[in-house]
């Protein structure tokens, strides 16, 4: 390995070491997360890349953690329950992504499908991102910087989609934007009351399976500069 790459794979570690990661991983395992690929592709993606310095030592606990501009990265444990979801009918070539926020669900596909395209309506949050996944020499994601009310329809259609913001409602451009067969997974509600959903369109129309309470940030409007 290069010595730079060396270097940012290592930042911080002190802090974040194996064993930390270990724990997570059979944390994850023991709250009901059984695909062995998921699990793998937590262990080996560095988080604490995707948060702050400061707050690097709690990179490999199961919590979300903040991002700045009102926005955390994911927890852990939803990271790969949504993953997993979208993965149990088997692999996927083109999946969406809604929310790319730190990028670190963004990094957990893209070693998982063939190609990601990731929308996020912070530009900042993107940038950033996008630096991240280079440094890291994940190059099957490709980003836009819009409205994921609109998800991205140019490239449509998707074998799967992942929002990882709570949406009020399921976006009809999403259901839209979906290959036959394939599956979106999203949060839907609003404040305390929200349903992760796993949506799949059939040969008629769409099925829908609510897979128990989660807590999201919203899904908002309009890109932000
Ligand atoms: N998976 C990300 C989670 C980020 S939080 C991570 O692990 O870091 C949710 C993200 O959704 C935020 O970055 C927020 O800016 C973004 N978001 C909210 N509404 C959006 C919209 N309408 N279109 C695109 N992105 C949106």
């Amino acid at each position: 390995m290069a010595r730079e790459q060396d270097d940012i794979l290592h930042r911080g570690i002190g802090m974040t070491s194996q064993r930390t990661r270990e724990r997570l991983i059979q944390r994850l395992y023991e709250e009901g997360i059984s695909n062995a690929k998921v699990l793998e592709v937590i262990r080996r993606t560095p988080r604490h890349l995707f948060v702050d310095e400061a707050l690097a030592h709690r990179a490999y606990e199961d919590t979300a953690l903040p991002i700045g501009h009102n926005q955390t990265i994911s927890q852990p444990y939803m990271v790969a329950r949504m993953s997993e979801l979208l993965l149990e009918a088997g692999p996927l070539d083109k999946v969406m992504e809604i929310g790319t926020g730190s990028g670190y669900q963004t990094a957990v596909l893209s070693q998982l499908v063939e190609r990601v395209f990731s929308v996020e309506r912070i530009k900042v949050l993107q940038d950033r991102a996008k630096e991240r996944l280079v440094e890291l020499n994940l190059r099957n994601v490709v980003f836009r910087w819009g409205d994921g009310w609109e998800g991205w329809p140019a490239l449509a259609p998707y074998n799967g989609i992942i929002v990882t913001a709570v949406a009020t409602d399921v976006p009809q451009a999403l259901l839209d934007q979906l290959a036959p067969g394939g599956r979106l997974v999203i949060p839907v509600g609003s404040g305390e009351v929200q349903q992760l959903m796993l949506i799949i369109r059939e040969e008629q129309g769409f099925s829908r399976r609510v897979l128990g309470a989660v807590r999201f940030v919203p899904l908002l409007n309009g890109p932000l500069a």
